[in-house]
């Protein structure tokens, strides 16, 4: 079997391209530092808080939201506040149930353990996670066949963050088990203007705020995406030898790059005009269009469309993808009329929506 093609690479993904570096200098430090989110930021201050009163281990924390929007940096910044060490891993990493007891019996009391992509781990490591959570406790065979014993290891009091894009794939007993669940949304244009002045000034860049407000509008409610354009147009200004940058040379930067001032790429508009030109604004079904554009079904599902959906330029129904009113707005067309009782029996169905994983989708082609 052919292996299936890399997704193409695009400046506007909220997950870390191949070769990436790190934006380590980006990371905010601690709490304050940490832009957005408030809610969120106001309750894990009183948790860390109230966990350092009581001199023990901070519950369990679930932190889950799309890629990019700072699951790992706030983990850092938990363990941080509590002063103690940050072990990290992931999910599909810990293939077994040893590497798991390695890892615990070597964290010190109260050290933070963080998993990301939670939702991958193995079955049978997740199954022997349940007890080290809930009484610090490890159940390991040693041996195999008629020899086989079980037996119970002490680990230290610890905290576990696990990090997830996908909270639907986490199962009940693990999702049961972390005190803290928490949700990180998208951020606004503002919070991420904040956060692109202060990247900015550690990278060494002039950015007027006009140039920061106009990267943030385009970076799709995602730090990571508003970091990695601000580098682009900070090589864009370099190379013109422009000593600061303001809307008009973001602007400039940005259009070359096909980032359009939505934060729409090549790609969305690929998927938005063929819906409009091929399939009527639709309903039409995701394997369709996975196949009409060459991609897989999961990256549409999971990469394309969360942000079309999320500007509301998109619909998902039982019956497909539609167009909205928006999304022709967007492409500069008119609305194709719908008669009302069609639109009705669209999207009035509402019980067969399903989640963003799994949607029966019946293709119309
Ligand atoms: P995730 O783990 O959710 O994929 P990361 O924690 O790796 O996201 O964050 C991605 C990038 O965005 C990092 O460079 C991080 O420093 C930056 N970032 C994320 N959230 C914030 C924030 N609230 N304020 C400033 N920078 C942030």
């Amino acid at each position: 079997m052919t292996p299936a093609p890399a997704p193409t690479p695009r400046l506007v993904t909220p997950e870390t391209l191949p070769g990436e570096p790190p934006d380590v200098a980006f990371r905010p430090q601690n709490l304050a530092e940490f832009v957005g989110q408030a809610a969120l930021r106001a309750n894990l201050v009183v948790f860390i808080d109230s966990a350092r009163q009581r001199q023990q281990a901070l519950d369990h924390v679930l932190l889950a939201g799309p890629p990019g929007l700072g699951k790992t940096t706030l983990a850092q910044i938990i363990a941080r506040e509590l002063g103690v060490s940050f072990r990290a891993t992931s999910g599909p990493v810990i293939a077994r149930a040893g590497d798991l007891a390695a890892l615990l019996t070597n964290l010190q009391p109260h050290d933070v353990l963080f998993i990301d992509e939670i939702h991958r781990l193995n079955p049978q490591v997740e199954e022997i996670l349940y007890p080290a959570m809930e009484d610090f406790q490890l159940d390991l065979m040693i041996g195999e066949g008629p020899s086989a014993r079980s037996v119970r290891i002490d680990v230290p009091p610890f905290t576990l963050i696990g990090a997830t894009t996908r909270s639907g794939l986490i199962t009940r007993p693990l999702r049961e088990r972390f005190g803290i669940p928490l949700r990180l949304t998208f951020y606004e244009p503002e919070e991420l203007s904040r956060i692109v002045l202060r990247a900015a000034s550690k990278l060494g860049v002039i950015l007027e705020p006009t140039g920061a407000d106009e990267i943030a509008r385009r970076s799709r409610g995602t730090p990571r995406v508003a970091g990695r354009l601000l580098r682009r147009v900070r090589d864009f200004a370099m190379v013109d030898g422009a000593a600061t940058i303001d809307a008009a040379r973001a602007d400039a930067a940005l259009t070359r790059l096909e980032v359009d001032r939505l934060g729409f790429d090549a790609m969305d508009r690929r998927y938005l005009t063929l819906l409009a030109a091929n399939y009527g604004g639709g309903p039409v079904g995701i394997e369709t269009l996975a196949a009409a554009l060459g991609e897989q079904r999961d990256v549409l599902d999971e990469v394309i469309e969360p942000y079309l959906l999320q500007q509301g330029l998109l619909q998902r129904t039982p019956r497909g993808r539609i167009l909205t009113e928006g999304g022709y707005r967007h492409l500069g067309l008119a609305p194709r009329s719908r008669p009302l009782a069609d639109t009705a029996e669209l999207l009035g169905l509402g019980d067969g929506l399903e989640d963003d994983t799994n949607e029966a989708t019946v293709p119309i082609s």
